[in-house]
């Protein structure tokens, strides 16, 4: 598919594979918030489904779709050339990292492409050591990573650690989940810090670095310091935000290391991710100071990040609507003795 001269194709033409994934829709967002010329490359959809309707509002918005697989070298290149592509953002999901490495050769044989971002999204590979199976899916991104390299590929790698969310340890998209409103499950002695950073923020700041010279063959990390919080912090804020305390239950790192060895995919992938993050600290235990590396806010003073306390009305929010959504469907005992509090923290009133 060509397209000539799409609105933003002057600040250089974005290829997004995974439009569709949790991670890829807030980088599609950012990308045409940023009035960039967004391709996005999609699998054939069921058109009824959720994932048929984000990419309708991403097109509404102006994205351009192609339908394909990344691991088709010969139509990767081809829509490569034709659509005279800049940079390429790959959010492919944990199931599919390797498919890359076919995306790679694609993009090393056509030779244009000023800058590849491989699905990282998370931590820096070269340095996490998870257990497994969360450390199969890092030796595959750690490959990639190498391939990349050895083929002289322009690269920026996202590190961007976790999502401002509760961290659930057996959810792999936890922002799409409330934090509790029964019971904090505490991982450790729950003083194990990380960063977290809201969606929208991963998009921004992952489309500012594309084609910032600055983060040529670089990993960027992203370590905002209002969002440096651990577990007991991240519970006390969202009971202020509820307006009650709830029971605090210590998940022991045995307790997490026994759900990643049940290898139940994905959520012992998360779990073993869990156990490097809060107990091992595997986003705070080593300094930014490498040649090939740099961090987002020394990088973007001016950008501000959301914070966690902001994000954390979004849920507030969402909770109200469930509430709501329930009495009107009489379901109310339950979710009105848990939520009722709530009213009165709203950040509107
Ligand atoms: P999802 O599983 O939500 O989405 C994956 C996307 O990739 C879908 O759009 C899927 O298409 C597409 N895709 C997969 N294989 C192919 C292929 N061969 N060709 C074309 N498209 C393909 O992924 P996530 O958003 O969960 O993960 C993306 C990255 O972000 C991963 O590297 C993951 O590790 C990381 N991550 C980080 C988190 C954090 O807290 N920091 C949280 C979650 C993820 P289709 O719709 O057709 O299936």
């Amino acid at each position: 598919m060509t397209v000539s001269h799409p609105v933003g194709a002057a600040k250089g033409r974005v290829l997004i594979v995974g439009a569709t994934g949790f991670i890829g829709e807030f980088v599609a967002e950012a990308s045409l918030g940023a009035g960039r010329a967004t391709y996005l490359l999609t699998r054939p959809l069921d058109i009824s489904s959720s994932k048929a309707k984000t990419i309708k509002n991403l097109q509404d918005k102006g994205a351009i779709i192609t339908h394909g697989v990344v691991d088709d070298q010969e139509f990767m290149e081809k829509t490569l050339k034709e659509n005279e592509i800049d940079v390429v953002i790959s959010a492919v999901g944990g199931g599919n990292i390797l498919d890359q490495l076919t995306l790679v050769r694609a993009i090393k044989a056509v030779g244009t492409v000023k800058r590849f971002l491989p699905s990282e999204f998370g931590h820096d590979v070269d340095r996490a050591d998870p257990v497994e199976p969360g450390l199969t899916m890092y030796n595959e991104k750690r490959l990639v990573r190498r391939l990349i390299e050895d083929s002289g590929v322009p690269y920026t790698y996202i590190c961007c650690n976790s999502i401002a969310s509760w961290p659930y340890y057996d959810n792999t998209h936890p922002s799409e989940v409330v934090p509790p409103l029964d019971k904090f499950q505490i991982y450790g002695d729950g003083n194990v810090k990380a960063y977290f950073v809201a969606g929208s923020d991963i998009g921004k700041f992952t489309m500012k670095a594309v084609d910032d010279i600055r983060t040529l063959n670089k990993s960027v990390h992203f370590r905002p310091s209002c969002n440096f919080l651990n577990i007991n912090e991240l519970a006390s804020l969202w009971e202020k935000k509820i307006g009650r305390t709830l029971p605090r239950v210590t998940v022991t790192e045995d307790d997490l290391l026994a759900a990643a060895r049940e290898n139940i995919i994905p959520q012992s992938i998360v779990a073993s991710f869990t156990h490097d993050i809060f107990i091992k600290g595997c986003q705070v235990n080593f300094k930014i100071d490498g040649p090939n590396e740099v961090e987002a806010s020394c990088l973007y003073p001016d950008e501000s990040f959301r914070t966690v306390d902001e994000c954390f009305n979004d849920y507030v929010v969402k909770v109200e609507n469930k509430r709501a959504e329930a009495t009107a469907d009489g379901i109310t005992a339950q979710i009105n003795v848990k939520c009722a509090p709530i009213r009165r923290f709203l950040p509107m009133e």
